[in-house]
């Protein structure tokens, strides 16, 4: 029977969070209740899910394939990750890949922006040393979310690559069916591709990146048109992640052709060449400020009103415990009002007391200086949970088995009810709500950090999504980050960047 391993560290690093991403950040994740999962934990903890590993299992189901699980490491986004986590993890499953082999081929399951202190392209990192593995004939195709800031590397180190279609990222089980279809081929000998990948100077603002709305939807449709161009096996754009400093960030597409190198460039050409055209559009100014978001939100006759803080945008590696839109709904006299703060030491403080009584204390804006200040509140303890939490709905990415950590509920005096946790989860499902009682339909205002993975969750239940220009880790104005390593010139960065 055909053997094919399977392995992926996944992260998505934000060069500018001040929080590094360690060893512990990796057991400890929100994402998925363990970080690191080896062997057959890995399947009994995505075969009832919709993640990557979920499609690969779904798949050697279908095509009757020895799927080799070795290892899964995902974390929330967050800073670089360390030499350590890096160097521990990678060793780990590659000493597995040499012991166990010889294979038939290889998955990675990999996220695509991750950045380690010794490896600024991290996922190209592992891809070269799986090839260094197995060797030149043995088939490895490495998927990737659709914010891969996706190198050459990566795709000169494996034979395919194929990247989530979708933002939300509603498809990673068919991505990962494709994967397995197009590496099952090339094991039987059936094709022998050849690629491109394309990399245009320029980088798509992160309140644009939505699949289902123009400009971004115009990319997509070209990918699926090429994908119906004769000889063509697979098209993939890599939306690029913009918070990564590195090399390689920014916008790609890659084609994948039968036989011809000639024919995949110039399919990949065609797509980034529309793609540079629409330029100015991928570089607009949306959002509102947070002041005016309150306004908004507080004179609308329907509720909910979700206001999208996109400077602490959890998914993209921010700390979660922004006060910016917060302080805005105290000051505007806000009182039905839902949002999560991270904020571990003031969860100890609502522990202490208990349900029912009364805490006064500051919360929040407490990692660093880009997320607002700590504010003071006073308020009655409601609820206190250990925080995990299930949601098997089509959410972004897929994932399932939530952990948000020892969790309060407090409803402040003035009005607010936040919930205090103690991981960095992304706000992208409404069980975080439901699991401790509260109901985000009945506020009038909730807050969702981030820009994207909300939306799943948020849409049907809310009455409008406001997009909120908040300052951050992941604030949309990429104006304000300092970059050392990225590569220029880079539009919209240089206005003046020119590609033929
Ligand atoms: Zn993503």
């Amino acid at each position: 029977m055909t053997r094919i391993a399977a392995f992926g560290i996944h992260h998505e690093t934000n060069s500018f969070s001040s929080r590094k991403t360690t060893l512990e950040s990796f057991r400890r994740s929100g994402l998925q209740r363990e970080g690191v999962q080896r062997g057959t934990r890995i399947e009994e903890m995505h075969r009832g899910a919709k993640t990557v590993f979920t499609g690969f299992f779904d798949a050697a189901d279908r095509l009757g394939f020895d799927l080799v699980p070795i290892l899964f490491a995902a974390t929330d986004p967050g800073g670089t990750i360390s030499a350590e986590a890096f160097d521990q993890l990678t060793g780990e499953a590659l000493a597995v890949l040499r012991d166990r082999g010889p294979w038939d081929g290889v998955l990675l399951n990999q996220m695509g922006a991750a950045v380690s202190e010794s490896y600024p392209d991290m996922d190209g990192e592992i891809a070269r040393r799986t090839r260094e593995i197995v060797g030149p004939g043995t088939p490895v195709v490495m998927t990737l979310d659709l914010h891969a800031n996706v190198s050459q590397r990566m795709a000169r180190e494996t034979d395919a690559l194929v990247i989530y279609h979708t933002n939300p990222h509603l498809d990673a089980v068919p991505r990962a069916n494709e994967a397995c279809d197009l590496l099952v081929r090339m094991i039987s000998g059936e094709i022998k591709p050849a690629h491109a990948l394309e990399m245009p100077p320029m980088v798509i603002g992160i309140m644009h990146q939505n699949t289902n709305v123009q400009p971004m939807k115009g990319i997509i449709d070209d990918l699926l048109d090429v994908q119906q161009r004769p000889g063509v096996l697979h098209a993939s754009v890599g939306q690029g992640y913009p918070w990564s400093d590195v090399d390689e960030m920014g916008f790609a597409c890659y084609v994948l052709h039968e036989k011809s190198e000639k024919e995949a460039r110039r399919l990949a050409r065609w797509i980034t060449g529309r793609a540079w055209d629409r330029r100015a559009e991928f570089a607009e100014e949306v959002g509102m400020t947070p002041a005016d978001a309150v306004r908004h939100g507080l004179a609308a006759d329907a509720k909910p009103v979700v206001l999208l803080d996109a400077g602490d945008n959890i998914g993209a590696g921010s700390s979660g415990d922004s006060t910016v839109i917060l302080e805005e709904a105290m000051a505007q006299g806000a009182r039905s009002y839902l949002q999560t703060l991270r904020d571990p030491e003031a969860v100890a403080v609502c522990d202490a007391v208990g349900i029912g009584e009364t805490v006064s204390m500051l919360v929040g804006g407490k990692t660093d200086g880009l997320h607002g200040r700590p504010l003071p509140i006073t308020g009655t303890v409601r609820e206190l949970s250990e925080g995990a939490f299930e949601d098997n709905r089509a959410l972004h990415a897929g994932w399932t088995f939530y952990d948000q950590g020892r969790c309060a509920v407090v409803e402040c005096d003035s009005g607010p009810t936040l919930l205090l946790v103690s991981s960095s989860i992304g706000n992208v499902s409404l069980e975080q709500y439901y699991s401790v009682g509260l109901r985000p339909e009945e506020f009038k205002i909730v807050v969702a950090k981030g820009v994207m993975s909300p939306r799943p969750a948020y849409e049907p239940i809310a009455a409008e999504m406001i997009l909120v220009n908040s300052p951050g880790a992941t604030s949309a104005d990429l104006s304000t980050f300092h970059y050392a390593h990225r590569r220029t010139p880079l539009y919209p960065f240089e206005a003046e960047a020119t590609y033929e």
